[in-house]
C-alpha cells in the first residue's frame, strides 16, 4: 500500500474522561498512523445513548490534545442524524436481502446460550411487540491476517450465531455501526485493543454484505493492572490531570519502545521520537502489558 493512503482511528465511547489504558491505545493508533504517514482519525462511539456521560466526549478531545493528539479530519459522532441514516440504510439492504429478522427474546429466555439458539428465526413475530433485530448468519468461517495477534480463523456460529444489529430500545448496535462508519472514515487499518479481536468475524461478515472494502486489522496487548483490565468499570483513574510527557514515557516504556531521557522534555519531541523510532514488533511478545 501506498504509505501515504494510510488511515487509521481512535474511538472511544465516551462513558468518562481517558484512563491509562485508553490513553495507550491512542497513543498506539496515533503512532502507527504517523509512522506510516497517514491519517489519525477519531470518532466518538456515542451510539450507546445508554452509556453516554455528557462532557465526557469534550474531556476526551481535550485530554488528547494535551498529549498532543489531534484528529486530522473533524471528529466523527455516531449519533449525528447522517450517521443514523447511513445505519438504516445499511439495515434496510439487509432486509432486502432478506437477512435479518425481529427477536422477542428477553434476556431471560437467553440466559446460559453462549450463541443465540434461533428462537425467533423461523417464528411469526407481532411487530407491534418491542423487538431487537438480528442477522441470520450461517457456519461462516472468516480468517484474517491480524497484525500483532498473527493469522486468526473465527467462526460466527460458534462465535455468537444469528447477532443483533438493532437492539431492543430501537438504538443501532456497536457491531453495525462500526463497519459502516470505518468504511466511511476510509480506515484502512483497524488499530484497537485484543479484547475486541473477537468481534472481528462478525464485522468482516457485514463488511461483505454491504460491499464495504475490508480494512486490515491490529489487535494490540490490553493493559492490566494487578491482572485485571485497566477500564472504567476497575475506576482505573482518569488521566487528565496528569502530566503528558512523563505519563507518555511510562506508556511507552510498557510498550517495549525504551524511550530516551530527553534532553528538552517536551511531549512533542517525545511523540516525535516514538514515531521515527517505532518497533511494533516489541508488542508482539507481551501476552499484556502490565502497568
Ligand atoms: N468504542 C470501542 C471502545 O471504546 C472501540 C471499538 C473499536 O475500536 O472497534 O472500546
Amino acid at each position: 500500500m501506498n504509505k501515504n493512503n494510510y488511515r487509521g482511528r481512535f474511538a472511544p465511547s465516551p462513558t468518562g474522561d481517558l484512563h491509562f489504558g485508553s490513553l495507550v491505545a491512542a497513543l498506539i493508533s496515533y503512532i502507527q498512523a504517523k509512522t506510516h504517514d497517514g491519517i489519525w482519525l477519531l470518532r466518538i462511539e456515542d451510539i450507546d445513548e445508554t452509556r453516554t456521560v455528557a462532557g465526557a466526549d469534550q474531556a476526551i478531545i481535550k485530554t488528547l490534545a494535551n498529549f498532543g493528539m489531534h484528529a486530522d479530519e473533524p471528529v466523527m459522532y455516531q449519533t449525528n442524524p447522517e450517521r443514523q441514516a447511513a445505519y438504516q440504510a445499511a439495515l434496510d439492504h439487509l432486509t432486502q436481502s432478506g437477512l435479518t429478522y425481529p427477536c422477542v427474546c428477553t434476556r431471560t429466555k437467553l440466559a446460559g446460550s453462549e450463541t443465540y439458539p434461533g428462537f425467533c428465526r423461523d417464528q411469526i413475530i407481532d411487530h407491534s411487540q418491542p423487538h431487537s433485530i438480528r442477522l441470520a448468519t450461517g457456519n461462516e468461517d472468516y480468517e484474517f491476517d491480524d497484525f500483532w495477534q498473527g493469522h486468526q480463523l473465527q467462526n460466527i456460529a460458534k462465535q455468537s450465531g444469528d447477532f443483533n444489529i438493532k437492539r431492543k430500545d430501537g438504538l443501532f448496535c456497536y457491531m453495525l455501526a462500526v463497519v459502516i462508519d470505518d468504511a466511511s472514515q476510509g480506515v484502512t487499518e483497524v488499530v484497537r485493543g485484543i479484547d475486541i479481536m473477537d468481534s472481528t468475524a462478525r464485522q468482516m461478515h457485514l463488511i461483505k454484505l454491504l460491499n464495504l472494502p475490508q480494512p486490515s486489522y491490529a489487535h494490540f496487548p490490553i493493559i492490566t493492572h494487578n491482572q485485571l483490565k485497566l477500564s472504567k468499570q476497575n475506576h482505573a483513574k482518569a488521566i487528565s490531570h496528569e502530566d503528558p510527557y512523563t505519563l507518555t514515557h511510562l506508556a511507552l516504556s510498557l510498550m517495549g519502545q525504551e524511550p530516551p531521557l530527553l534532553q528538552q522534555k517536551t511531549q512533542s519531541n517525545l511523540l516525535n521520537w516514538a514515531i521515527e523510532n517505532w518497533q511494533p514488533e516489541k508488542l508482539n511478545n507481551l501476552a499484556k502489558i502490565n502497568y
